[in-house]
């Protein structure tokens, strides 16, 4: 027991989180132009997300106390559908290119402008950034990965449009991209809201990758070729959103945040799945409970005390 008490004050210590998946938000301003901050938190051991709370308290005690905390598994119950065409949801292309940052803890896009309306509520378009494998689960499945676009109102609060992505089948992939688009936006213009998971690769995500490895270290950064949005944009407003009130899924950990997560799938080709992959290893928390639930960690903590003393009980 001593020894458990132990180990929980010797991780609690006072680092601070530098970037997550609100960075570049109020909440966590970007920094000076030229530099790229690196997480101090990680995904495994004692940075992962079972200890993120001691990394910085009280800062992140929403990680483990919050009852609204994100992400989750995507079930019926636990959201709203609304159609995205009846959202205002417009991203800038970037014609010059964007810069693209390594944070140790996802690779991001810095954004050029784009807004999301939410009940009259205008949020601004900050960045986009990556998690794999994803974040959200799709009815109890995980997908390859997700993407988060992340905006803020002017009174700080946040919206996230979060779109899943799926490694194309070789046959997809090897396909000619402008064609098996047309088709995917034919598909949905027939209002099938589940879209199909295998796709031709999304433009937008392969010109993106084809230079990732070039920020494979953290810290670094740079600049994309080209990035016209209205790919993805179209994909998007032609499914629905599952909306849901959650949190961010990385320290702190704040509540309160405006989920839109899409019924639309974006793709990968296999080639640039391994290549992203490569450098981002792994950067999903894990399913959280049910909003309204109880917080996990704090279920679990119970549990393991419960241990703890039967254990004391049987040395005794
Ligand atoms: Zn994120």
């Amino acid at each position: 027991m001593a020894r458990l008490f132990q180990a929980l004050f010797l991780t609690a210590s006072a680092t601070r989180v530098f970037a997550s998946c609100a960075y570049g938000t109020h909440l966590m301003p970007r920094a000076e132009e030229g530099e790229v901050p690196i997480s101090t938190f990680g995904y495994t051991g004692s940075i992962g997300p079972l200890n993120w709370a001691a990394l910085a308290t009280p800062d992140n005690n929403a990680c483990a106390t919050g009852t609204r905390q994100s992400p989750i598994d995507m079930v019926d119950s636990v959201f709203e559908v609304i159609p995205a065409s009846s959202v205002t949801f417009e991203v800038n292309d970037m014609p010059d290119g964007a810069e693209f940052e390594n944070l140790g803890s996802t690779v991001e896009v810095i954004t050029q402008g784009g807004r999301l309306v939410l009940d009259n509520k205008e949020f601004a378009l900050q960045q986009f950034h990556f998690h794999l494998p994803s974040e959200h689960l799709d009815n109890g499945t995980s997908q390859a990965m997700e993407m988060h676009m992340v905006h803020q109102s002017e009174a700080g609060e946040i919206a996230v449009v979060g779109v899943y992505i799926n490694i194309a089948t070789e046959a997809a992939a090897a396909a000619p991209a402008k064609r098996s688009l047309g088709s995917r936006s034919r598909l949905f213009g027939r209002q099938e809201a589940a879209a199909p998971v295998t796709g031709a690769p999304t433009t937008l995500l392969e010109t993106i990758f084809g230079v990732v490895d070039q920020i494979s270290v953290p810290g670094t950064k740079v600049k994309t070729p080209p990035l016209v949005m209205s790919e993805v944009v179209n994909l998007v407003k032609a499914g629905n959103f599952q909306a849901y009130s959650g949190s961010l899924t990385t320290p702190p950990c704040s509540e309160g945040v405006n989920w839109r997560v899409s019924t639309a799938k974006l793709a990968v080709s296999p080639a640039s799945f391994t290549k992203v992959r490569d450098v981002i290893g792994f950067n999903a928390r894990f399913p959280q409970n049910a909003p309204g639930e109880p917080n996990i960690l704090m279920v679990s903590a119970l549990g393991s005390a419960a241990a703890a003393v039967s254990v004391a009980g049987t040395a005794a």
